[in-house]
């Protein structure tokens, strides 16, 4: 299975940069969008982890060719020996952000008046 980013996404970069094949690009569509390139996707959720937003569905329409996820599996395991443990530490740190604004999102709709101000009040 591959995933897929669907709408919605603010384009913050976190999916590319802990993604272990490299295949998330935002280069190569008209409007500087992410996109998952689903060759290269091996299903490890890491993106999802990255996302503040959630927008990171599967990709149910797409079949991989079993020669195409082994050489992504490999290019994974290489690429986890160098930057594996970087990749780690930047997630756990994306992961308690995620969390914090979610928290934030889901306060903000239990009392707006709040945040009216533009200031939290007490
Ligand atoms: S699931 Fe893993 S391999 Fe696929 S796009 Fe996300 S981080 Fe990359
Ligand atoms: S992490 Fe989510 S919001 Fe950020 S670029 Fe990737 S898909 Fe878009």
């Amino acid at each position: 299975m591959a995933l897929k980013i669907i709408s919605g996404c603010i384009n913050c970069g976190n999916c590319r940069h802990v993604c272990p094949t490299d295949t998330i690009h935002y280069y190569d569509t008209p409007d500087l969008q992410h996109t998952i390139d689903p060759i290269g996707c091996i299903d490890c959720q890491l993106c999802v982890d990255a996302c503040p937003v959630e927008v990171i569905e599967p990709d149910s329409s797409y079949v991989h060719d079993p020669a195409e996820l082994a050489a992504a599996k490999e290019l994974a395991a290489e690429v986890w020996k160098e930057r594996g443990p970087t990749i780690q530490t930047v997630l756990k740190v994306m992961r308690q952000r995620n969390a914090r604004w979610a928290r934030e999102r889901e306060d903000r709709r239990d009392a707006p008046d709040r945040y009216r101000t533009g200031k939290r009040q007490p």
